[in-house]
Order: C-alpha cells, then sequence, then structure tokens
C-alpha cells in the first residue's frame, strides 16, 4: 500500500484545491520555510483522524482551515483526500478488491467534521479501523517527527510497548476485544 495522491484545499496554506503526487516508493517536499511542508504532514495524520489540534500545531480543531493572508479571505472549510494504491491487496479483507483507497476528511467553521471511504460517507472509526495493524495511523511510528526518536528512547516500558504491539500487528486485536468487552 502506498501514498499516490493528497487532494488539499481550504487547509492550512492551501487555500486552492491543490494535487501532490507521490509516483515513486520514494518522494520528497522540499521548499523554503515556511511553504507548507509541515503542513502537508498535518493534513496526512488529520485526514487519518487526528483528534487534538494540539498535534497539528494549532489551539482548536478549526484552525486547520484556512483563516486568510494579506489579499484572500478566510474559507468555510478545509478538505484533505489520500489516494492509496492498493494493486498488491495489501490492504486486505474487505479492501482488498479495491485497487484504489481513497478516505477523505472535510471539516467547517461548525466544527463539523465528515469522513469519506471510496467517496461514501463514514463514521471515523471506519477510517482508523483500516489503519490499524498497518504502522500506519494519526499517531503511528510511520511519521517520524521532530522529538519523536528522544521520546521514543526516553519512553517507559508500558509506551514502547504500544509501538513495539503496533508494529507487530496486534494492536487491531487488542483494541476489538477492548471494544467487545466495552459492549
Ligand atoms: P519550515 O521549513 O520552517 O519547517 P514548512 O514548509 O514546514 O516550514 P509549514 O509549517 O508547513 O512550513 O507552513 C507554515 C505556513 O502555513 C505559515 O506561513 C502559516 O501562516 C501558514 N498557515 C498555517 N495555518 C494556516 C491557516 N489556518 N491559514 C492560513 N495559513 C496557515
Ligand atoms: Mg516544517
Amino acid at each position: 500500500m502506498r501514498l499516490k495522491t493528497i487532494k488539499l484545499a481550504g487547509f492550512k496554506s492551501f487555500v486552492d484545491p491543490t494535487s501532490a503526487h507521490f509516483p515513486t516508493n520514494l518522494s520528497a517536499v522540499v521548499g523554503p520555510n515556511g511553504c507548507g511542508k509541515s503542513n502537508i504532514i498535518d493534513a496526512v495524520r488529520w485526514v487519518m483522524g487526528e483528534s487534538s489540534a494540539k498535534n497539528l500545531r494549532g489551539e482548536n480543531m478549526t484552525d486547520v482551515i484556512f483563516n486568510g493572508s494579506t489579499g484572500r479571505k478566510p474559507v468555510g472549510q478545509a478538505s484533505i483526500e489520500l489516494v492509496f494504491d492498493n494493486a498488491d491487496g495489501s490492504l486486505g479483507g474487505e479492501y482488498a478488491q479495491y485497487a484504489e483507497i481513497s478516505i477523505k476528511r472535510v471539516v467547517t467553521r461548525e466544527a463539523r467534521s465528515d469522513y469519506f471511504l471510496n467517496g461514501t460517507r463514514c463514521r471515523r472509526k471506519d477510517i482508523t479501523d483500516i489503519f490499524l495493524g498497518t504502522g500506519l495511523g494519526p499517531r503511528s511510528y510511520a511519521i517520524i517527527e521532530q522529538g519523536m526518536i528522544s521520546r521514543l528512547i526516553e519512553s517507559k516500558p508500558e509506551e514502547l510497548r504500544v509501538y513495539i504491539e503496533e508494529a507487530a500487528g496486534i494492536s487491531k486485536y487488542k483494541e476489538r476485544r477492548r471494544e467487545t468487552e466495552n459492549r
């Protein structure tokens, strides 16, 4: 499974609809300070269900919506879509039949969040479930940012265990057990 395309609109500095394509297994985003590189990573995390504004370098969830600049008015909503290549069927189960998987999230100024899976509205949980056990997710080790290595090294055994369980692919079973026990 590989991230193929990211489509941004009204998200942080990306006010106009913009698409970025990642045609190979290794892509780099380069540019001057403040051009929006980290905003792209924030967008990836946000669409996968990140619910903490702080983790997206903001105060409130609606801070991800373009809030205006010199000569540009703020906009009313932000949307991000990620398109994954799943031709190898690595995202198995009910998703194996799809060569492409698109996930999308839209938020409005009223703080209403909607999620879409291959164009159909779904719950946040449907999105987070897809990535459980894949190593990808809003707070996964697939995204390594400033300070994370030292956080990992300094983490307590029980915190480290969360990463190891995700890498081993057992966190999704633990999550299902937790859900069942809470029913
Ligand atoms: P650096 O190389 O310094 O890490 P960067 O390319 O990672 O820079 P970002 O942090 O992605 O830059 O982008 C910062 C820019 O995004 C700032 O100019 C900031 O004003 C703008 N920005 C962030 N949130 C919003 C928003 N809600 N509306 C408009 N612009 C925003
Ligand atoms: Mg940055």
